[in-house]
């Protein structure tokens, strides 16, 4: 097998002294006569492509090269003499080993202008369609609880009058004639490294290879139609603002028999005006009155299961955080498991009261200082409660 093959240094037309911008330079050239998307369905260029490609991705390599200079063909067989290290260097069947796909984003980036990717989107097989963005507003409740929501989408799907194909019913797509079907066009052009054949989509058809002489009236040719259409979203409980609920084949059509691609639905949630929510958290702030902070007592605070008593304690001072325990938001992997809600309780001093309640506070300020409140209120009152 080793005997059949052809010299590298022959394959790329060079002499074995070639330096490595030479061997660059006879690989592009060969490469670009020979790549698939400028011969498609040519076997005999792709044959001689691969070729070319392999003697590129030794003689490009100086360590692979010195390998072969002095073994041949052998350096990669395993056999012996082989110096061994190649081992996961035989696969050259197709071109999407790792070695070639270095070689390909090197060589044809600057050939073919978008490297790989460009060269895929020439492929005309079963391609899924893209994914389609939209989003849902809910409540803030919506989000923790789950909810059920009705949404209207463009759903783009195949013309039922000319079944995709664009054309007027009852005539059909011709084959370009420009580019025979082939989607390209081959031009020749001057360039530092003499005349060179580059490949170009094809002007009259766009690259699909096909003519479209009178159009479908209901798709206006392009072969799809676009409808609202009213779709139901089942949002689980514990979403947060900003992720996306995943709609398998609610995209858009495949191309060539290839699947629907995905609807994701965003969710925004709105802004609550009491409760604050961090991941499964969910914070309040719930006002007490001195009296109550002093004294401690049952307070009601909102929640989002609705409203819970409290026990405040007595002596609670202002900023002091209570944990109600699963009173938060579930979780999205199980609705069951939920976080807490943290409240802080924030002691209200009261900025209007009458002269019975102000009096009331200056007989416990007496009282809390050790004086007798009646002969101190008079001094009192002109001091610091007025
Ligand atoms: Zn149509
Ligand atoms: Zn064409």
């Amino acid at each position: 097998m080793a005997e059949s093959k052809r010299d590298y240094y022959e394959v790329l037309g060079i002499p074995k002294n070639a330096d490595d911008s030479a061997i660059k330079k006879a690989y592009r050239v060969l490469a670009k006569k020979y790549h698939p998307d400028a011969n498609p369905g040519d076997a005999e260029a792709e044959k001689k492509f691969k070729e070319a490609s392999e003697a590129y991705s030794v003689l490009s390599d100086s360590e692979k090269r010195r390998q072969y200079d002095q073994f041949g063909h052998a350096a990669f067989d395993g056999g012996a003499g082989g110096g061994g290290g190649f081992g996961g260097f035989g696969g050259f069947g197709g071109f999407d080993g790792a070695d070639m796909g270095d070689i390909f984003g090197d060589i044809f980036g600057d050939i073919f202008g978008g490297g790989r990717s460009r060269s895929s989107s020439r492929y005309n097989g079963p391609m899924r369609g893209a994914n389609v963005r939209t989003s849902v507003r809910i409540t803030f409740e919506e989000a923790i609880f789950g909810c059920e929501k009705e949404i209207d989408i463009n759903y783009k799907e195949e013309c039922a009058s000319c079944h995709g194909t664009g054309a007027k019913p009852g005539t059909s797509p011709e084959t370009c004639s420009k580019c025979n079907g082939k989607g390209k066009v081959m031009y020749t052009q001057q360039s530092m490294f003499g005349t060179v054949q580059n490949v170009q989509t094809c002007p009259d058809c766009g690259g699909t290879g096909k003519v479209i002489r009178e159009k479908c009236p209901d798709c206006r040719g392009t072969g799809y139609i676009t409808r609202r259409r009213k779709l139901k979203v089942t949002i689980p409980a514990g979403i947060d603002d900003g992720q996306s609920i995943r709609m398998a084949g609610s995209g858009e059509p495949g191309t060539s028999g290839g699947e629907r691609g995905d609807l994701l639905v965003e969710a925004v949630v709105s802004k609550h005006p009491v409760f604050v929510r961090r991941e499964t958290s969910i914070y309040s702030t719930v006002s007490i009155s001195f009296a109550v902070a002093a004294l401690g007592g049952p307070i009601r605070i909102k929640t989002v299961d609705g409203e819970v008593e409290y026990e405040v304690k007595a002596g609670t001072q202002t900023d002091t955080k209570v944990r109600l325990k699963g009173k938060g938001v579930p979780s999205l992997r199980n609705k069951a498991i939920r976080g807490d809600h943290f409240v802080t309780l924030v002691v209200q001093v009261p900025e209007r009261m009458n002269e019975e309640q102000k009096e009331a506070l200056r007989r416990y300020d007496d009282l809390m200082n050790g004086r007798t409140p009646k002969e101190e209120s008079g001094h009192k009152k002109k001091g610091l409660f007025k």
